[in-house]
């Protein structure tokens, strides 16, 4: 199972949630082959999916909003769902109706009327009740080198190049006055000879 993740949420988190799902619904050959790509949902805020019948990749659109937020529906239950459903289709399942009115891979958004509506919504949640205790959190801001470190590394680099350099002056030194030395003695010995 392969996660393509473009979305701010911890990609292991999400892996955690679709590999649970993704055992209930795969065998293990077709579970190792699939692809399953997270991006945000652009126009809406419930979580959106997409899958080509009996493919290898599916692709879930989640919000930006906190997954286990009342507020916000807690859309953890509905991305079990999606996952669930879009997967399904992979495996071959397909007719909306019946799979959008089944527990297993209706949405579990109470805000959806049709599809069995509110009661149906929370069947699916019960179903996917494992889901809610799954952490969904965003990935770690990326850690900045302070400028402290960024001039103490600079610091060290030119220590170390001063250092290399001052060899290679004094190599330099010795090599230009033992040919200087060379230089005369031939001169001396040239005026000798002529
Ligand atoms: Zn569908």
């Amino acid at each position: 199972m392969k996660i393509v993740n473009n979305t701010k949420w911890k990609t292991a988190h999400l892996r955690a949630i679709t590999s649970k799902i993704a055992s209930a619904e795969l065998e293990p050959k077709k579970r190792k082959r699939i692809t399953i790509h997270f991006s945000y949902a652009k126009y809406s805020d419930f979580v959106t999916g997409k899958a080509y019948w009996g493919g290898n990749e599916c692709w879930v659109y989640v919000p930006k909003t906190n997954p286990h937020d009342e507020e916000y529906d807690n859309w953890i239950y509905d991305l079990a769902s999606t996952v669930a459903h879009e997967i399904a289709h992979c495996h071959g399942h397909r007719g909306e109706r019946w799979m959008r009115s089944s527990t297993r891979y209706g949405a579990a958004s109470t805000r959806i009327k049709q599809w069995g509506g509110r009661e149906r919504a929370m069947r699916t949640r019960a179903y996917y009740d494992w889901v809610f205790k799954m952490p969904l959190d965003l990935k770690d801001p990326p850690k900045k080198k302070t400028q402290l470190n960024t001039l103490e590394t600079k610091l060290a680099k030119a220590t170390e190049a001063l250092k290399r350099w001052k060899t290679k002056k004094k190599r330099a030194d010795t090599a230009i006055a033992k040919y200087r030395r060379q230089i005369s003695q031939h001169k001396y010995r040239i005026t000798k000879i002529s």
